[in-house]
């Protein structure tokens, strides 16, 4: 958006927007609904709009871009990773990351409990589940769940805090049924009693979807677009 000659035209046109955006969510989400910034492709002075507007958690999907912006802004900031995490990147989030959305293997979670406990630090993360079934996708099967609840259990530094989930493209009426599945486990695992696992949050939600998550029970929504205008990849 601010590439496009029209918007680079209109500097306070862009600054404006990004506060109107923010301010318009606030207003529509409920208190205890955590709103999540995803800035992915964006830049660090788009970013300072929405934290000069009192946000203070950003999503990024790449350790590489995350650790590069990382250094841009002071403690306050909470970073989320919420993209795929590949096992060799794990040492470079350690003691930078708040919480990571997308475990998603059991190797995954053995490769994080070996660099944080190298570090004598926590890792606060959500299990991704993929609930659409979808193949291209990752995070695991609700089957798959048991399994690497016990896994998790064995960890000293992964504690867990809750679910995530990335929707499959589809109408209004299958999202719901999905957001609705993915709330049915998290709460099925919250009166459970395990050491390292506690379903304190439900992370489900983006731009296009994120009032239907609220009304099925998501207390985490990761917004991109909605607040800072249409991704460009190619820039
Ligand atoms: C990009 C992304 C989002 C935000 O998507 P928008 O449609 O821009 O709100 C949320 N979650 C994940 C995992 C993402 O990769």
């Amino acid at each position: 958006m601010k590439n496009s000659n029209y918007m680079a035209s209109k500097k306070e046109t862009v600054d404006l927007s990004i506060k109107e955006n923010i301010s318009r969510l606030l207003t529509s989400i409920p208190e205890d609904v955590k709103l999540i910034a995803v800035s992915k492709t964006r830049t660090v002075e788009e970013m300072k709009e929405a934290y000069a507007s009192g946000l203070r958690d950003f999503g990024e999907n790449k350790v590489q871009e995350l650790t590069k912006k990382y250094d841009e802004f002071d403690e306050s900031v909470r970073w989320h990773l919420i993209g795929h995490l590949q096992r060799n990147k794990v040492k470079y989030i350690v003691g930078k990351v708040s919480l990571i959305h997308s475990l998603d293997s059991a190797r995954l979670l053995a490769e994080i409990e070996k660099q944080y406990a190298s570090a004598g630090l926590d890792a606060d993360v959500l299990i991704e589940i993929n609930i659409g079934r979808e193949e291209n996708k990752t995070g695991i099967l609700p089957e798959e769940l048991e399994e690497m609840l016990i896994q998790c259990e064995k960890c000293s530094h992964v504690k867990v805090k809750g679910l995530m989930t990335v929707l499959p493209i589809c109408g209004e009426d299958e999202q719901k049924q999905y957001f609705r599945q993915v709330r049915h486990i998290w709460d099925s695992l919250r009166e459970r009693q395990y050491s390292n696992i506690e379903m304190k949050y439900l992370s489900m939600g983006m731009t296009g979807d994120y009032k239907t998550a609220i009304i099925e029970g998501s207390n985490m929504v990761r917004i991109g677009e909605g607040i800072f205008g249409k991704r460009n990849y190619n820039i």
